[in-house]
């Protein structure tokens, strides 16, 4: 039997080819039928351009219905999906499709030429485009090819998808998901989550990323749900949709930006019966808030890019706010010492974890892999918590120092590599303070060389030209050296707590 996403998905869809599984807000309505006829054209251009199983398709466009069918495209045909960030820029994109080698990159028409070049030096052969609207040079040839496409065979182990994370060396790492790793995944979740088709998903994540992509996509489309299609959340149009959804998936921000919206409240939420919040840490403030102004307790779970979802509370019972639930059914969860050794109730340590879910490695990273499994095979997540006497799973930092800001991983190391190479810098670190819409922020603090006369703007304007949007530090301050311990490590948590006063 062919295990791929595609082949499972399409199992249990096949029997309702009419109905509306996509709705784009302002756009289109996707049945089942439109996208197995587009993705068998999508499927077939890719092969027509030499593309083979476990080959890459590099993708950076901004989200569409098009970009998410593209996504299952890959998957009919054996091919592996590699999204990126938006907002990332030439460096960034110059990095991973170096480290893919990827046969076919896709862009937005707006970056084609700059994007032409980075292919043609990382000798990607072939670079076609894609706007939010759907159109481009992709979809336009795509539209010339016939509307069948037999899905490749894939076993569990293939290859689906690379997603890359900033590592904590600075440079992107991609973890290569299998058809298992994801499709366990989905199925776990739709069942401990209670998905039928009658559900209807309101879908306002950005599909570049593990959250809005496989989590809220496959919860819908392996249940058959409808999903309500929104390019990007706007509180607004969230608020005029919500009334027909009875599921939305979110960061944070997501809730604390309903919640000051003074109009939100019950008035909208007759039919919905599930919130979900991940990929940043919910305060328990937002959590009691929202269930006063809602009536409905927010769902928080638990997961990261390596592993798909890890921990959710239950849909029946309490959801404790401040903690992220139980282990999914068929995945473990365990608390380490520095040593590995086990650790006990409410004991402080890395959470490490097990199960069909955990990806297969870092693309060419072998060492690396290796480096965060346990010697008995348990993945090391960098998250440091504890589970309680009550087996809620709850997170108290994180081991690696990543900042998390509006749901997205900023590494300090990267933007502090950035921030070194100004001239006028002798160093600088990178830390993470509270912010009140994105949770938290980076923040720098820089050492001048002697004689340089550089200030916050001319940091700010620098980094901004070099890297993603929501990595640039908000605020920098300056010092005449960096705090550091006695093995010459920079103090970060020092820089953290006197952060206010510099
Ligand atoms: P990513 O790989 O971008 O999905 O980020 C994964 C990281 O996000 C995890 O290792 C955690 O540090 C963090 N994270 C995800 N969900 C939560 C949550 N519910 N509470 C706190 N941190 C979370």
């Amino acid at each position: 039997m062919n295990q791929s996403v595609f082949a499972l998905i399409a199992d249990r869809l096949a029997a309702r080819p009419d109905r509306v599984l996509i709705e784009a807000d302002g756009g289109a309505d996707w049945t089942w039928a439109d996208i197995d006829a587009t993705t068998a054209r999508y499927a077939r251009l890719m092969e027509s351009l030499g593309l083979g199983k476990g080959d890459r398709v590099a993708v950076q466009v901004e989200k569409s219905p098009e970009a998410l069918l593209v996504y299952l495209a890959c998957n009919r045909a054996g091919l592996v999906y590699l999204p990126m960030n938006t907002a990332y820029r030439q460096d960034e994109i110059d990095f991973l499709l170096g480290n893919a080698r990827p046969g076919l990159f896709i862009c937005r028409p707006e970056t084609e030429a700059e994007c032409q070049d980075l292919a043609a030096r990382n000798g990607v052969s072939h670079t076609l485009t894609l706007d939010g609207q759907g159109r481009g040079t992709f979809t336009a040839r795509a539209a010339q090819m016939a509307a069948d496409f037999a899905p490749v065979e894939c076993g569990p182990d293939d290859d689906a998808g690379i997603l890359y994370t900033s590592g904590t060396t600075g440079k992107p790492k991609g973890a290569v998901m299998t058809q298992r790793n994801l499709s366990s995944n989905a199925l776990a979740l739709v069942d401990y989550w209670g998905f039928r088709e009658t559900d209807v998903l309101l879908h306002a994540l950005p599909v570049f990323h593990t959250h809005g992509l496989f989590v809220a996509c496959h919860c819908a489309l392996f249940s058959g749900a409808k999903m309500l299609w929104l390019p990007k959340f706007d509180a607004a149009r969230v608020l005029a949709l919500l009334p027909r959804a009875t599921v939305m998936m979110g960061v944070p921000t997501f809730y604390t930006r309903l919640l000051a919206t003074p109009e939100f409240g019950r008035a909208q939420c007759g039919a919905m019966r599930l919130f979900v919040s991940g990929s940043a840490p919910l305060l328990e403030e937002t959590h009691k808030a929202f269930e006063e102004r809602t009536g409905m307790a927010i769902l928080e779970r638990y997961g990261m890019t390596e592993t798909g979802m890890i921990t959710s509370n239950p849909l029946d019972g309490e959801r404790r706010a401040g903690t992220v639930g139980f282990p999914l059914p068929g995945i473990e969860v365990r608390i380490g010492d520095d040593a590995d050794t086990v650790l006990g109730t409410d004991e402080v340590g890395v959470i490490q974890m097990r199960g069909p879910n955990v990806f297969k490695g870092y693309w060419g990273l072998p060492e690396k892999t290796a480096e965060e499994f346990t010697q008995d095979g348990w993945f090391r997540t960098g998250d440091v918590g504890k589970i309680d006497a009550r087996g809620y799973v709850h997170i108290v930092g994180r081991a690696k120092d990543l900042i998390i800001s509006g749901g997205f991983n900023v590494y300090p190391k990267e933007i502090e590599g950035v921030i070194d190479r100004i001239e006028g810098v002798l160093e600088s670190a990178v830390i993470g303070i509270p912010h009140p819409d994105f949770g938290e922020a980076a923040a720098a603090i820089v050492v001048r060389q002697p004689g340089a006369t550089l200030g916050e703007d001319d940091i700010i304007a620098h980094v901004k030209t070099r890297i993603a949007n929501y990595k640039v530090p908000k605020h920098v301050k300056f010092l005449p050296e960096l705090p550091r311990n006695s093995m010459g490590k920079v103090q970060k948590n020092v820089l953290r707590d006197t952060f206010d006063k510099l």
